[in-house]
């Protein structure tokens, strides 16, 4: 019973398509490998980039690291290299608080192999199949 609540605020109400399951780790990863979308593309050039620093202090913490056929990879100046945790973690932009969220998923991108999170679909393959097998 409490499965099927949980699921209907997550779909009708939440409009969710994944659950999050797990825990951070600390790894750092997901610091090191950032791509910048905005409403329409992922940045691809730096100057373009520039721009944004003037609407979210989140992208003055950024520096780009590498290019890869998704767009500019940056990383995050808080990240300790040494201990692999977020410097301004009690005050981290809210960004990173939802992190993971679907909306990266929806944008193509991945979570680490070994990232302790986990995003579930919330309606299982079997159950698509048995949708589209009782429709034909
Ligand atoms: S990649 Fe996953 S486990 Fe590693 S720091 Fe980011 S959220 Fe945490
Ligand atoms: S502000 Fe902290 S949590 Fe956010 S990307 Fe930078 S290091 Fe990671």
């Amino acid at each position: 019973m409490l499965k099927t609540i949980k699921k209907y605020i997550h779909v009708k109400i939440l409009r969710r398509k994944y659950y999050r399951m797990g825990n951070c780790l600390g790894c750092g990863k997901c610091c090191k490998k950032i791509y910048v979308k905005t409403s329409r593309h992922v940045i691809q050039e730096e100057k373009e980039f520039e721009k944004l620093k003037f609407l979210h202090r989140f992208y003055t913490y950024l520096t780009v690291v590498d290019k890869d056929e998704t767009g500019l990879v940056f990383s995050c100046s808080n990240l300790d290299e040494t201990t692999n945790l977020c410097k301004i973690h009690k005050h981290r932009p809210s960004i990173c608080r939802r992190y993971p969220q679907e909306e990266l998923f929806i944008m193509g991108g991945e979570l680490t192999k070994d990232c302790g999170y986990k995003m579930i679909p919330i309606i299982s393959f079997s159950e698509i199949l048995g949708k589209v097998v009782n429709s034909g």
